[in-house]
């Protein structure tokens, strides 16, 4: 592919919603039974089972990146196809950084990939109770990095293949279980690097399931965001040149001052609220439950972000959903002298944009240099994606709308929009629909343990997230008898 990727990305804090929203877990309800399925009610038990112990062992496998070492994961998966009489590929984009995928070959529709990152962001077992790689279960709870990000999903989605291909019941698509390394450092040698070097692969996928959704659970209720689409990360350096000398003599103007007066042009600058559909469709599912002060706003947020000052309450209140109302700078980097009394000839300030995902890039870009006012100010790309939304008016969209719906009734699903980004951005790049889906339902206070200290899942998500997805997988893949 001719389109160049920059540099390669922190991890990003997903960000959740958290507006305080206000029904527990509803009993678990049954979609509409399908003709045909995979397992029988004590194989399903039998799924669970093993998915729990999965999860464990899965967590155990030390993949933290940097440096990654995810061909120990691609080794994990190996064993499991191995003993399954499954056929599976694996590839290195670099030395230990391994990425496999396998296939059950299905009709005509297009192929579905479920995908998941093998990669965890460190974790300091000083300030955790439990060993990070221990997965060591305690009151109904595992601990252990990627418990939420996102070695569970990975396992959720493995045993609802391994389910369908033991059955051997005719599918209608292509189910496609693919993991991936580096997400948690940009995915460039993951997901990024097999969309770039075996483009192959994905010719007749129409879909993928990926991280970047799923339930949250508050005091009373539970919400599902379905990802549909994300912020787009532009990210800038702005280098300013002047004339070096000793700091004893400052000269009217220095790089370090032009640099200045243009960081705080952009910092005093709003970027103009735009409400796109998706963010629309959230805000009005939101609306109801988000109690006296914003139910009418959100009610109608094209309007109600016309005034600035309810804008900028919301942004003290809620950065997320500010943040989803309009593009973004966040100044984050600054370079200039290293030593005190010397002005330097270049300063530089590195700016974490996110642009709405339907942005035309260069136009920001453009904005972005008149409103530093400074044409002596170098801007540079850093990194920028190309912006996309999945459709939600898809089958697929659809069937994960509907199973979650009868799973955890009273709960809202919605489509979400993402402020931070995940490896679907690669998949959207080429026109192929991504979700960001899990059934599983954390609760909130759960969260900041996400990248965080003591990261959990309980065994209970484990188990219904097994039945759920194996009954997804269903819904998308065979087709009911008449
Ligand atoms: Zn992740």
């Amino acid at each position: 592919m001719s389109r160049r990727r920059g540099g390669r990305g922190a991890p990003d804090a997903r960000v959740r919603p958290t507006v305080a929203l206000a029904c527990a877990i509803g009993a678990l309800g049954a979609t509409p039974a399908l003709a045909q399925r995979a397992l029988d009610a004590d194989g399903l038990e039998a799924l669970k089972d093993e998915s729990v112990e999965l999860v464990r062992d899965y967590i155990r496998v030390n993949t933290v990146n940097p440096p990654g070492n995810e061909t120990r994961a691609v080794e994990f998966f190996a064993r499991i196809f191995d003993a399954e009489g499954i056929a599976y590929e694996t590839a290195e984009s670099a030395p230990g950084r391994g990425n496999i995928w396998a296939r059950i070959e299905g009709g005509d529709e297009p192929a579905v990939i479920l995908l998941h990152h093998t990669d965890v962001v460190p974790a300091d077992a000083d300030h955790w109770t439990a060993d990070p790689l221990g997965a060591e279960v305690r009151d109904g709870l595992i601990y252990g990095r990627g418990a939420l990000d996102t070695k569970t999903l990975g396992i959720l989605h493995l045993q609802a293949f391994l389910a369908l291909h033991r059955s051997g019941t005719p599918l209608d698509r292509d189910i496609i279980f693919m993991a991936t390394a580096d997400e948690e450092a940009g995915g460039l040698f993951g997901a990024g690097w097999l969309v770039e070097n075996r483009s192959e692969l994905f010719e007749d996928v129409g879909y993928v399931l990926n991280e970047g959704g799923g339930g949250t659970v508050s005091a009373d209720r539970v919400d599902f965001g379905i990802e549909v689409t994300q912020k787009v990360p532009v990210w800038l350096r702005l280098v300013a040149t002047g004339t070096p000398g000793h700091g004893s003599m400052p000269r009217a103007e220095s790089s370090v001052t032009k640099l200045v007066r243009a960081l705080d042009r952009l910092r005093q600058y709003r970027f103009a609220p735009r409400i796109l559909e998706p963010v629309d469709t959230y805000f009005k599912g939101i609306a109801e439950a988000a109690g006296e002060e914003w139910s009418a706003a959100f009610a109608d947020m094209e309007h109600a972000v016309q005034d600035p000052e309810l804008l900028a309450r919301l942004q003290l209140e809620n950065p997320f959903l500010a943040a989803i109302t309009r593009n973004t700078c966040s100044l984050t980097r600054l370079e200039a002298s290293d030593k005190i009394n010397v002005v330097p000839p270049s300063a530089s300030a590195e700016i974490d944009c996110r642009v709405l995902p339907d942005q035309d890039v260069d136009a920001f870009r453009a904005e972005i240099r008149s409103v530093l006012n400074d044409s002596a100010i170098e801007i540079e790309t850093v990194m920028a994606f190309t912006p996309a939304i999945s459709s939600t008016d898809t089958d697929v969209y659809r069937a994960l709308e509907t199973v979650t719906r009868a799973r955890y009734e009273d709960a809202s699903v919605l489509p979400s929009v993402a402020a931070g980004f995940t490896d679907s951005h690669f998949f959207r790049d080429i026109d192929i629909h991504a979700y960001g889906y899990s059934p599983m339902a954390v609760p909130e206070e759960d969260s900041p343990r996400l990248h965080g200290n003591d990261e959990r899942i309980s065994i209970e998500n484990v188990r219904r997230g097994t039945e759920i997805m194996l009954e997804i997988l269903e819904r998308i893949a065979v087709t009911p008898v008449p």
